[in-house]
């Protein structure tokens, strides 16, 4: 026993010779969650319709014989057409003729085209997947082309889902087979009130019913999360989603129709670890003194993006001795929020720059004084430092007054036809009659 514990000091001052900004050791956090972000689908406008792989490359269609091509990595749409067939003169008629809809020039690989023929080889239509709602046809006529942009009609459904967390919400989300990009959404829909890493108990249950975009049949994307809930410790936190745009409002909202956003974010980064908290007195091995960590310290990978926790300006930016590569945001209210040991900078930004609650603005690293990397985050609030992890925030906008009827009324039609009957996962065809009303 003694042995050991004679070595945690000895490791304790040689890393407290090390450096000086933090003086405990942190070690980078090999939490899975925090691949989380490459896993998100597409957005719709990214997405393409998919192939449908068992019809084959080529199907037969009452008298239209379908060959289908997909636009290869490093190739051109003029050298996939001219391996579909056509001659560049063709091609070119295509090219002039489909321009005033759509830059056939500007497709990008992976994008899949048809090519209908008829039964005596004679061209009927060029379809190209633009995106999974654009299509571009093409249509031979005498000695022209004719082109039409087509935007597919989509329809939405609602998916959902429920769970209870053992470690974390992504893992039970995974476990109730809830697309990864929902989890992070229903994360981000309760990042002000929950904090996921820090206050998550095994026995934390949680549901949320979400549309899906359809589109012929087939899934092109997500529409919002439409209520959700999340039961912490037996502490329950609720939302809706509302909106209203005439009004201006948008936005997820708890059951009194207060906003859940709070002014600031809880942490700096979507998932990590604390590896050091905020002290005012904290026992420095060297000298012997009571020395504090004005800050908090989140263990995580290199490269982890680092958000800004609330709207602001940068106020600097800049290698900083042993704080490294640091940004600090300017808040409203006379609060300041500073990001320590970074390994690069979100391109762009510079002193003045206007930033977002929850932008983006670095990445994890350890340049500076630091033995490995993580973020050294601090927190003040008239120029004193705040423990970040203690502060009491007011919340920020609400659902105005005169649209409280309304948004109650919203919240009970939801309660009724996707909280209070959902057993276990289950779908139903129709978006919410209200919730298309206070569009
Ligand atoms: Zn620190």
């Amino acid at each position: 026993m003694k042995t050991s514990w004679q070595s945690v000091i000895v490791f304790t001052l040689l890393a407290s010779l090390v450096f000086s900004g933090c003086t405990r050791a942190h070690e980078p956090t090999d939490d899975p969650i925090t691949g989380a972000e490459s896993q998100i689908p597409l957005k719709p406008e990214e997405m393409k319709i998919p192939y449908n792989k068992e019809s084959g490359a080529i199907s037969s269609i009452l008298n239209v014989v379908r060959e289908e091509y997909e636009i290869k990595k490093n190739s051109t749409s003029f050298e996939s057409l001219r391996e579909a067939g056509f001659s560049p003169q063709e091609i070119n008629e295509i090219v002039k003729a489909a321009k005033p809809e759509y830059n056939l020039s500007q497709v990008t690989p992976g994008t899949r085209f048809t090519v209908e023929k008829t039964t005596t080889e004679e061209i009927h239509r060029v379809v190209f997947n633009i995106s999974n709602i654009q299509r571009l046809e093409l249509y031979p006529k005498e000695d022209n082309w004719v082109a039409e942009l087509k935007k597919l009609t989509t329809k939405t459904r609602i998916l959902s889902y429920e769970g209870e967390v053992q470690d974390s919400l992504w893992t039970s989300g995974m476990k109730a087979e809830v697309p990864p990009y929902l989890i992070t959404e229903l994360a981000e829909v309760f990042s002000w009130e929950v904090d996921f890493y820090r206050e998550i108990r095994p026995g934390d249950r949680w549901k949320f019913s979400a549309e899906e975009i359809l589109a012929e049949g087939k899934h092109v994307g997500w529409g919002n999360i439409l209520h959700a809930e999340y039961i912490n410790q037996d502490n329950s936190h609720k939302a809706y989603y509302f909106e209203d745009k005439a009004k201006g409002v948008r936005g997820h909202f708890d059951e009194l129709g207060r906003s859940l956003r709070k002014m600031f974010l809880k942490s700096p980064l979507k998932f990590g670890r604390i590896t050091s908290r905020f002290s005012r007195r904290r026992f420095h091995p060297i000298k012997k003194i009571y020395r504090p960590h004005y800050g908090v310290d989140y263990g995580a990978p290199r490269g982890t993006p680092v958000r800004s926790i609330g709207g602001g300006r940068v106020t600097k930016i800049g290698r900083f001795g042993s704080a490294g590569k640091m940004i600090v945001v300017r808040h409203p209210g006379n609060f300041k929020s500073r990001y320590l040991h970074l390994s690069r900078f979100k391109p762009g930004l510079r002193v003045g720059s206007r930033i977002e609650q929850g932008q983006v603005i670095g990445y994890v690293g350890a340049t500076g004084a630091a033995t490995g990397p993580h973020l050294h985050f601090e927190l003040f609030k008239n120029d004193s430092y705040q423990d970040p992890l203690n502060v009491k925030l007011p919340p920020s906008q609400s659902v105005p007054k005169e649209l409280l009827p309304n948004y109650l009324e919203h919240v009970q039609y939801i309660e009724r036809n996707y909280v209070q009957q959902e057993e276990g996962r289950q779908v139903s065809a129709e978006k919410p009659e209200l919730h298309k009303d206070t569009q």
